[in-house]
């Protein structure tokens, strides 16, 4: 079988939260510098069709492609890495792979076959590998598999690996990550878990060709020798993949370690030209010794597990890296905020940005805290929830409306400011019924947001089913909340801005979805550089 696409997958062993997301990322990364076109994908082994309906306590945040997919967050690391938008076909779970296997079977695909995990779900899952390398569009598809190698849930994933490696031959390779811990009691570091995951890998049939060894401290001659040896593969094949400062560091690490060379290599592919990163060391010394410092308070009702706001930190590390500052995140919980404790919890803040969410709880917190905002002139940036808090903000204590609410929260509020899109009255599925992913919008000229982007024609990523009311849009922009940007279709309002008020701008969309190293986003630019502003006139 011939095949021009070289498939990378990489599994994981030991333990979970290893980073093969970044590893990932970081040779692709090195691979789209060498010249080549890759991509990456994700396989989660858990039954929900998506990570849509996963509450962010469980896998960190929902991040959102162009074609309103509801993916995995590594898909972010991907896109902020290379640079490249990725797709629904970039993020496959079990639930997805199951649920088509028994539509076919429905339809009568399967000719009264007796349906089985090995050939028809393997077989399904060879597919959606292969739908992105039959695009046409990519040299290398790197494919990570989520789990642990030795899970239940990991089998029929391994299993379709085994069976790729034998179809494709020459056109697979394995990576391998695993942990190598230090014992401190005995002054060592251990590479037996190594070698058992690599074992219960060759017991499924997959020899890796490459391992990936996470570690806190140096992997030195001897035990990159000893791993080789037990673990069957050849001494550079055995990478140190030592702690980083910073996930951005990753690529530069993985270069000094030739893992994309070794890569290159096992796959029989030329080498072409060494990778510069010109622009991501630029990037990087920047970040490692910024000029200026700021502080931004996050509002939101998740702050406890961070990565349930992954993409908006991560647009701020770009962003500041952009205006030469080290952005300080304060992470301050919605639900402990009141209008007893709000001076002392925000104070010195240099901007404010509220979060995206969903339901009520921290809620009022959030309508507090836009209004120390809007009163004390400090830059203010309202995502998705935080800019319907905005407007209800406003509503309540500018127009006097104290009934005005969003109808997610009180149904048949006196003033529904925030209403449930037409398009969404009569869903009730919960699962990808939103309203997904990328949207044109028209901008205001001279308006804060429209200099932000220094243009007037944008589109954003959207994840929600609440918008704006346009029954009230005079109200609101005779008394100076303007609506600054509008879906040139629809109507619907996608920005509000206050026009008295240094910086002060709400999104319906989610911005922080389209930064990257090579593109902070220029909202984000724009908000970090008024926050500097307001420190430096403090
Ligand atoms: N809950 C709000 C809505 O559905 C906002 C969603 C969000 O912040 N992503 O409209």
């Amino acid at each position: 079988m011939s095949n021009s696409t070289k498939y990378v997958f990489v599994t994981g062993g030991v333990t979970s939260s290893l980073g093969k997301g970044i590893i990932s990322a970081s040779l692709a990364k090195l691979l789209q510098a060498r010249g080549y076109s890759a991509t990456i994908q994700k396989l989660d082994p858990y039954i929900n069709i998506d990570p849509g309906t996963l509450n962010p306590y469980e896998h960190g945040e929902c991040f959102v492609t162009d074609d309103g997919a509801e993916t995995d967050l590594d898909l972010g690391h991907y896109e902020r890495f290379l640079n490249v938008p990725t797709s629904q076909a970039n993020n496959v779970t079990t639930g997805r792979i199951y649920q088509s296997v028994i539509d076919k079977e429905r339809r009568g695909e399967f000719l009264g076959k007796t349906v089985q995990v090995i050939p028809h779900i393997t077989n399904e899952i060879k597919e959606r590998i292969q739908i992105l390398g039959n695009q046409g569009k990519y040299d290398i598809v790197i494919t990570e598999i989520g789990g642990t190698v030795g899970d239940i849930e990991s089998l029929p994933y391994v299993e379709a690996v085994r069976q790729m490696m034998w179809e494709l031959e020459n056109d697979c390779i394995v990576i391998h990550l695993t942990l190598v811990p230090y014992l401190s009691a005995a002054g060592e570091l251990k590479t037996k878990p190594t070698q058992h995951s690599v074992k219960q890998l060759l017991e499924l049939g997959v020899q890796p060709d490459i391992l990936c060894c996470r570690t806190e401290h140096e992997l030195d001659l001897n035990l990159r020798r000893k791993i080789a040896q037990f673990c069957n593969v050849s001494m550079n094949a055995v990478i140190e993949s030592r702690d980083a400062d910073s996930i951005y560091d990753v690529p530069i690490l993985m270069q000094a370690e030739e893992l994309d060379k070794v890569v290159l290599e096992k796959l029989g592919l030329p080498t072409k030209s060494v990778p510069k990163l010109d622009n991501w060391k630029n990037f990087l010394s920047t970040l490692k010794s910024p000029s200026s410092e700021i502080t931004i308070g996050l509002i939101g009702k998740y702050v406890e597990l961070k990565d349930s706001y992954k993409s908006i930190s991560e647009a701020f590390i770009h962003a500041g890296v952009a205006n030469q500052a080290k952005v300080t995140v304060k992470w301050i919980h919605s639900e402990k905020i009141n209008h007893k404790n709000i001076d002392s919890e925000l104070k010195g803040l240099d901007g404010i940005l509220v979060a995206p969410g969903f339901g009520s709880r921290g809620i009022l917190g959030k309508i507090e805290t836009v209004k120390y905002a809007r009163e004390n002139k400090v830059p203010f940036l309202g995502i998705c929830l935080g800019m319907q808090c905005a407007v209800i903000e406003y509503a309540r204590n500018v127009l006097g409306w104290q009934e005005a609410h969003t109808t997610e929260i009180v149904e048949d509020c006196k003033f529904p400011v925030i209403n449930l899109m037409s398009e969404q009255k009569n869903i009730e599925d919960m699962g990808g019924t939103m309203r997904l992913g990328a949207y044109k919008c028209l901008l205001t000229p001279g308006s804060n947001i429209s200099k932000a982007y220094g243009t007037d024609k944008i589109s954003e990523r959207h994840r929600h089913r609440y918008e704006f009311n346009n029954e009230f849009i005079s109200e609101f922009e005779k008394n100076g909340l303007k609506a600054t940007g509008k879906n040139p279709e629809t109507g619907l309002v996608e920005v509000v801005e206050l026009s008295d008020h240094p910086w002060f701008v709400g999104v319906q969309f989610h911005p922080e979805y389209k930064s990257t190293v090579d593109n902070p986003h220029p909202l984000f630019v724009a908000f970090l550089s008024a926050a500097l502003e307001n420190n430096q006139s403090n």
